[in-house]
């Protein structure tokens, strides 16, 4: 089993075919990054930063972030790391709203999901932005010619509209001029500045976002919560919750067409990843990058080889015409892997 496992990390994510598979990881905590290199992942699709602004009173400052991206970024030697700006709200928690000064704004029994969240609560207090964006920068920063800084990318949460990317750059360039008057070098080209394609309105207007945002991330975790209208996080709907949805295909399928024709890069950063025949059907959707929990990753590889482009063409016809869950969720358990 460990033998198999040695060398399948140093085999190449393809098709039978030789069509090469991006597979990464998703990190909530710095600790899992021994994990992810172990199993193989090919960089960070999605640093979800909330665990720096998790246990404590206080915000997180510059250089105390700037240090934990840097190790992280040290620690990936070179590939490359997604770092995703604060997605506070939610079901990530309303005791954020008081660390900000907000929690009087935030009235009681409204609803979290759909209030504000991501970028929203971000653009509400952009020095909370500010700082992240500085620390990101900073720890991408080539100094020294450290050759273990590989690619960073940033990813703006919770995006529905465009004028959020607009100003979140407007933000970041603005940052990115105050470092370089503090004589800070920056890699150059910046970082590229993405978004989670994670709402109906991000994917309905794909088109639009992939003029404004320099890559995109299907956050397919919130992407079936706000399409179907079901909590991600109540049990008592949990049976309706599924990424399989016709509807919810229906936006990955326009999403992923997009991000294509803009020559966007894409991936797929949500749950549904980490299930190799569903990773089938994204593939016959045109997907060819992953991002999922790190202890997944061998296992989808293994799959992903023995796979052929036409049986997930195949797939993702036979899927794409039925109109119920049940059909679709049949398709794809009976695929032969
Ligand atoms: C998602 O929504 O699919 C996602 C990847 O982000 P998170 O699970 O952190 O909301
Ligand atoms: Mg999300």
């Amino acid at each position: 089993e460990k033998r198999t496992f040695g060398r399948l990390k140093k085999l190449p994510a393809q098709l039978q075919g030789g069509e090469p598979i991006e597979l990464l990881a998703n990190l909530e905590l710095p600790a899992e990054l021994p994990m992810l290199l172990r199993n193989g992942a090919k960089g960070i699709g999605l640093l979800r930063s909330e665990f720096l602004f998790g246990e404590r009173d206080d915000l997180p400052d510059e250089d105390g972030q700037t240090a934990t991206y840097r190790s992280i970024i040290e620690g990936m030697d070179g590939r490359p790391v997604t770092i995703r700006v604060l997605d506070w709200g939610g079901e990530k928690g309303r005791a954020c709203m008081r660390r900000l000064g907000l929690a009087e704004q935030v009235a009681d029994g409204d609803n979290p999901a759909l209030g504000l969240r991501g970028i929203r609560l971000l653009l509400r207090v952009p020095d909370v932005l500010e700082t992240q964006f500085a620390a990101i920068l900073r720890a991408a920063s080539p100094a020294d010619g450290n050759t273990a800084i590989g690619p960073v990318r940033i990813l703006l949460p919770m995006v529905t509209s465009a004028d959020e990317v607009i100003e979140a750059r407007e933000i970041y360039d603005k940052v990115a001029r105050r470092l370089k008057r503090r004589q800070i070098v920056l890699p150059d080209p910046l970082p590229p500045l993405g978004i989670m394609v994670e709402t109906p309105a991000a994917a309905l207007t794909a088109n639009t976002m992939a003029q404004h945002a320099d890559f995109m991330a299907l956050g397919t975790n919130d992407l079936t919560m706000y399409t179907l209208a079901v909590d991600r996080a109540d049990s008592m709907v949990a049976d309706r919750y599924s990424p399989l949805h016709p509807a919810v295909l229906q936006l990955i399928a326009l999403t992923a067409e997009s991000a294509l024709r803009a020559h966007r890069p894409i991936s797929v950063c949500g749950e549904m990843a980490s299930d190799p025949r569903v990773v089938a059907l994204l593939i016959g959707l045109g997907l060819r990058s992953f991002s999922m929990n790190s202890a997944s990753l061998p296992r989808v590889k293994r799959l992903i080889r023995t796979l052929k482009m036409e049986d997930c063409d195949h797939l993702r016809r036979h899927v794409m015409m039925e109109t119920d869950l049940a059909s679709i969720q049949s398709l794809i358990r009976d695929f032969a892997l």
